[in-house]
């Protein structure tokens, strides 16, 4: 029985394993489908968030030695405050925020959080104080219970249920044959974006991350459900420092400061009032949106 007991218990903790990783695959962005190169320091100590300031000195980065994607980028995101990162397909949007995470290291400048080099600190104290709602989010063959819970898989009941509420998935849920209990995903339940991408929210309400990235992609939803995603993932970026990746302008007006991206270089940086006024590349770029040339 124990030498039973025993290989199961370590196909439990593998399987467990697994299920981080598959996690760690929604936090990776699509692209980044290596492992992580980046190791902690023998002597790194836990990130102190507080507010969670974000600050990118200078920051040059290339994928490969043989072509630099970020430029000597720069700005800085007060505690609270909400940036949102535009520029066209491939300018380095994505890039920064998997800087952010110290999925690679920065080539030349630095990373702080709250003043602290995010290459000094332990990388799970890092990544645990960043929450992300991604484009596409990874659901569980489990319930929505659980996948809701994954956010904080401590968390009581009580608090899940809020979190589910609070990310508009109470009346979705109440429609569904077992409630909670549905099983969803792969082999259950098949979701819609939108439910998934307030799933994903409510696993961040649970989480409660001093700083947000948000993966905006809502062109794929009805507008209905468009306004109650919006709605629900301004309440999170409330008092959070949130980066905002802008794959539309429709969204970024209520940003604090707008980075204007390209080709890896910070071209503008201003709120959408400042930037319309200078007619620069950010207007020419709603300009372009409003003519709904994408
Ligand atoms: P989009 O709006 O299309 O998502 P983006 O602004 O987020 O674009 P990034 O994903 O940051 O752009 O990509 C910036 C540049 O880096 C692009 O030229 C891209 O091809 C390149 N790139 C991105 N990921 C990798 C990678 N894993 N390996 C090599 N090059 C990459």
């Amino acid at each position: 029985m124990i030498q039973l007991f025993i290989p199961l218990n370590f196909l439990g903790f593998v399987y467990r394993e697994i299920r981080e990783s598959l996690i760690n695959i929604e936090r990776v962005f699509r692209l980044m489908d290596q492992p992580p190169r980046v190791v902690d320091r023998p002597d790194a100590r836990p990130l102190v968030p507080d507010g969670g300031e974000v600050a990118f000195e200078g920051v040059s980065f290339g994928y490969g030695a043989d072509r630099q994607v970020l430029h000597e980028v720069s700005f800085r995101v007060p505690a609270g405050h909400k940036l949102a990162l535009v520029g066209s397909s491939g300018a380095g949007k994505s890039t920064i925020a998997r800087l952010l995470f110290r999925f690679y290291d920065v080539d030349g400048g630095r990373i702080t959080i709250h003043g602290q080099d995010i290459r000094e600190v332990t990388q799970d104290s890092l990544r645990a104080a960043i929450g992300v709602v991604p484009q596409d989010t990874v659901l569980f063959n489990d319930t929505i219970y659980y996948n809701i819970a994954y956010g904080r898989p401590d968390a009581p009941p009580e608090e899940v249920h809020r979190a589910a509420r609070l990310a508009h998935l109470e009346e979705f849920i109440q429609r569904l044959p077992e409630g909670f209990d549905t099983v969803v995903g792969e082999r259950g339940l098949k979701l819609s974006g939108g439910e998934k991408q307030r799933i994903a929210i409510a696993r961040v309400i649970l989480k409660d991350p001093s700083i947000l990235v948000l993966d905006e992609a809502t062109s794929s939803l009805d507008s209905h459900s468009e306004q109650a995603i919006l709605g629900a993932l301004r309440e999170i970026a409330r008092e959070r420092t949130t980066l905002a990746i802008a794959h539309r302008l429709s969204t970024v007006e209520d940003a604090d400061t707008i980075l204007v991206l390209e080709h890896g270089r910070v071209v503008e940086q201003g709120t959408h009032e400042a930037l319309l006024g200078a007619n620069g590349a950010y207007a020419a770029l709603w300009r372009r949106q409003q003519r709904g040339e994408g």
